[in-house]
């Protein structure tokens, strides 16, 4: 993963951030009752869903534990669109 020519190739904007507002579990799909306000743990599949704030667009969004990575490194600018790299 060479993190500078994909900024210079694509643009800072041009990347998916990670994190969905949909009420569904990241894991498993499964439909969540309401929007969690803190870390909490699916009821089908006991997976951990975690809250942050998206920068890019300040939504709250819904991250899986593997998520929180790719989250972390797109606050600090290295943006990557994994479906593409
Ligand atoms: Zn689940």
């Amino acid at each position: 993963m060479i993190f500078t020519k994909i900024i210079e190739d694509e643009g800072y904007d041009k990347y998916d951030p990670v994190g969905t507002t949909d009420l569904i579990c990241p894991s498993c799909k499964a439909a969540l009752r309401e929007f969690p306000d803190k870390t909490i743990k699916c009821p089908s599949c006991k997976s951990y869903i975690n809250l942050r704030t998206r920068s890019s667009d300040s939504k709250k969004v819904i991250l899986s534990k593997e998520q929180l990575d790719e989250f972390a490194m797109q606050g600090r600018g290295l943006l990557f669109n994994k479906s593409k790299y």
